[in-house]
């Protein structure tokens, strides 16, 4: 098998390093793959796999980043788009779907009553801490340290041109350790508006951890005790393990959530769910964006999130996860090498003991996307409800490559 050339995707981003800063920025830069060994440029894509603009196909195990959940085109999403957009997308005020879908988030939300939409993530995490200061009248919100809520200047990772003063209300604790939190909570009393946390770590440069037991219940319980609000950042992880919300997966209920990824199938649309009691302070915090109430990406988030619980997706991806997982296990102990693979098998990772430079992990990313699979060395990966036990199988052929040249280069 002939590993892949990317001559097209090299000149693309040359041609683009003119005109753009850095060509491609952002989590997409090139600068954090392997040069020379993944692609920079996308053609098309279709179910579980993409294909770049040399020609190259790829099983798909980063989906965008999460928001493809039911598999690249999938018909009735871009049915229910294509409808829409015949009717038009960008009104002076947003369609009717803007109620449909907001009735829609709240019937399969357990805790929630209302929702509000935007388009990124980081929209959804900045406002939901705002409306929690403007409910509790506090400044100061509390995050776990290394963890993403996105690009804002109160917890972008790279702080090039943001200030000292941008983070002065962030206190930061060690995700899974109810005693620091506390500590944090408590050396800031009556201060604390908001504490937010993800479902489960899934920071960059780092094995995946679920929450430790009573992990989520105890941030509950200090919400309660301190009236500080429980924002779960569920952004990269909602849809993906439970319809009502991760926090329905791991037993606990937020007051506000924040949902992007998957919630439309690679449709621009984020949201936030809350509680009644955080309606008031919704309502005055001042949120607004050119494209907020655009109607086609709620047209395909409706049937998305329709589709996923009509074809049982979850399940699906837990099922075709876990036998990747397992998978690697085996394959990774057949070749005597040490790995961990880490997080619920919707989203999963995997990583080599001893490795701190991630250097086995970005040989094993390279070979995997030179033979036609599409995994990250250092950021967790995504399957789709269109992933395939072939799939799977094809996968794995290629992985055995993959170990096979850790195996020779670290041996
Ligand atoms: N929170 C989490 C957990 C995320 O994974 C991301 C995006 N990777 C964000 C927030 C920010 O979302 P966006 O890039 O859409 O602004």
């Amino acid at each position: 098998m002939q590993p892949y050339q990317f001559t097209k995707s090299q000149a693309l981003l040359e041609r683009s390093a003119r005109v753009i800063p850095g060509g491609i920025y952002g989590h997409q830069t090139p600068a954090v793959l392997v040069p020379g060994s993944y692609p920079y440029f996308f053609a098309h894509g279709q179910g579980a796999h993409v294909w770049d603009v040399d020609g190259n196909e790829y099983i798909d195990y980063i989906c965008s980043y999460g928001p493809i959940v039911l598999g690249h085109r999938h018909p009735k999403v871009e049915e229910a788009a294509l409808a829409q957009m015949r009717q038009g997308n960008c009104f002076n005020g947003p369609t009717e779907r803007w109620a449909e879908l907001a009735e829609h988030l709240v019937g399969i939300t357990p805790f929630a009553d209302w929702t509000v939409f935007a388009k990124n993530g980081s929209d959804v995490c900045t406002w939901a801490l705002e409306v929690a200061r403007e409910h509790t009248g506090r400044r100061k919100v509390v995050m776990a340290k290394g963890a993403y809520h996105g690009t804002h200047a109160w917890c972008t990772p790279m702080p090039a041109g943001t200030t000292p003063e941008d983070r002065a209300n962030v206190l930061t604790f060690a995700y899974n350790d109810p005693a620091d939190l506390r500590r944090v909570v408590e050396t800031h009393d009556g201060e604390v508006a908001a504490i937010i946390v993800a479902p489960f770590r899934h920071d960059a440069f780092h094995d995946q951890e679920l929450p430790v037991e009573g992990f989520h219940q105890s941030v509950r319980q200090l919400c309660d005790d301190k009236g500080i609000v429980f924002v779960l950042d569920d952004v990269r992880a909602g849809f993906r393990l439970h319809l009502g919300g991760s926090g329905e997966y791991f037993g606990v209920r937020p007051d506000l959530s924040c949902y992007c990824k998957a919630i439309a199938n690679g449709y621009p649309l984020s949201a936030c769910a809350g509680r009644d009691a955080l309606r008031r302070a919704a309502q005055r915090v001042f949120f607004t964006g050119s494209y907020f109430t655009s109607g086609v990406p709620m047209a395909a988030a409706l049937a998305c999130l329709r589709e996923l619980e009509a074809c049982g997706g979850i399940e699906h991806m837990r099922h075709v996860g876990t036998l990747l997982q397992r998978g690697l296990e085996e394959q990774a102990r057949s070749h005597g090498l040490r790995v961990t693979v880490s997080g619920p098998p919707a989203l999963p990772f995997m990583s080599f003991r001893d490795d701190p430079g991630f250097e086995r992990n970005k040989l094993f990313g390279a070979t995997c996307a030179l033979h036609g699979v599409y995994v990250h060395p250092h950021h967790n990966w995504f399957l789709s409800a269109a992933h395939t036990e072939a799939d799977i199988r094809r996968t794995l052929e290629v992985t055995d490559l993959a170990f096979r040249a850790v195996r020779e280069r670290f041996a």
